[in-house]
């Protein structure tokens, strides 16, 4: 925890105070990455460096402040759970999505089996590794990945984004743990795509190579309400964006969602690649990557930068 919270009494709105303070957010996430680790249980994400840092905002028209490590490639991981809830809601609706995964958050860690064993047979939240897989199972019936690699290049304004091959290939040798929730989702009868291309697609989508940019690219989109702010493209309905924004609120940051949601309270979403995407609506999209991760696979880094900006800056969606 970064400050001791009270209410946030700053609201700096002069732009070189703003690039002060996002300048600020920039040093305090090296700074905190000290204290982080990389993941190693995919082992192609060990080979990542820990001091690595990069933040990036970008704003509505289309000014961009970037400090350290914005253009290094790294995979999206968890944060493709956005996109693919985006793609769900777009294509098969609320209701049809809503159908096959809660919206609750779980409070066990984002790779737990745990209560989708012994309390509920449907997933908590399309935000953990059991909620995406199985809304990875309702996509495969209507789109392969080839479409979905499409809609998140379009998502994050991003036409570099390509999958990581080694980094697909080392989450698909060692993802024991997510072939066991998608065949425990088949098991109980609730898996609606074939569980082999199901896992397949899902460890696609989290090996996409993505940088601080495209984040803050997808947080920008969100912002403006599903809107390519630049181009005038809609990209999915206002109504989904809510709700998405919602869970990643609640859901986002996994068993660290409420802690979170009080210190920074921005709708968030973390990988265990290192990144985590900002959207602070009708204003900025924030990307930051920072390897270095706590506990509970969230970035370090990120996480303090997005601590300092949002307390002076007052950007918690209740301040
Ligand atoms: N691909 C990772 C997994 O399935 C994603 C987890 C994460 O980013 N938290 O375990």
């Amino acid at each position: 925890m970064y400050f001791t919270y009270e209410q946030p009494r700053f609201d700096v709105k002069d732009e070189n105070e703003i690039r002060r303070v996002i300048k600020e957010a920039y040093e305090n996430g090296c700074e905190a990455a000290k204290q982080g680790k990389v993941a190693n249980y995919i082992p192609e994400l060990a080979k990542a460096n820990p001091n690595d840092f990069g933040l990036c905002v970008r704003s509505m028209d289309g000014k961009e402040l970037s400090f350290g490590q914005v253009d290094k490639r790294f995979s999206v991981q968890s944060i493709s759970k956005v996109v693919n809830l985006a793609a769900a809601l777009k294509f098969l609706g609320f209701r049809e999505t809503f159908s096959h995964v809660q919206l609750e958050p779980s409070g066990d860690a984002f790779n737990s089996i745990l209560k989708l064993d012994t309390v509920s047979d449907l997933p908590f939240n399309p935000m953990i590794n059991a909620g995406a897989i199985q809304v990875m199972g309702l996509l495969t019936n209507v789109m392969d990945f080839e479409d979905l690699l499409d809609f998140a290049r379009k998502f994050m304004m991003d036409d570099d984004i390509v999958l990581n091959e080694s980094v697909y290939r080392s989450e698909r040798d060692t993802g024991d743990r997510n072939r066991a929730i998608v065949y425990l989702l088949k098991s109980k009868g609730v898996l609606s795509g074939d569980p082999d291309k199901t896992l397949d697609t899902y460890f696609k989508m989290c090996s996409l190579n993505v940088n601080a940019k495209s984040l803050a690219n997808l947080g920008l989109v969100l912002a403006n309400k599903g809107q390519n702010p630049f181009t005038g493209k809609h990209l999915i309905h206002p109504g989904y964006v809510c709700t998405i924004k919602s869970l990643m609120f609640t859901c986002g940051l996994y068993d660290e969602s409420g802690e979170y949601g009080v210190l920074v309270g921005i709708p968030s979403k973390s990988g265990v690649g290192g990144g985590i995407v900002a959207s602070v609506s009708e204003r900025w999209g924030i990307g930051t990557y920072g390897p270095a991760l706590n506990k509970k696979g969230n970035s370090v880094g990120g996480i303090a930068a997005l601590e300092h900006m949002s307390h002076l800056l007052r950007l918690n969606v209740f301040a």
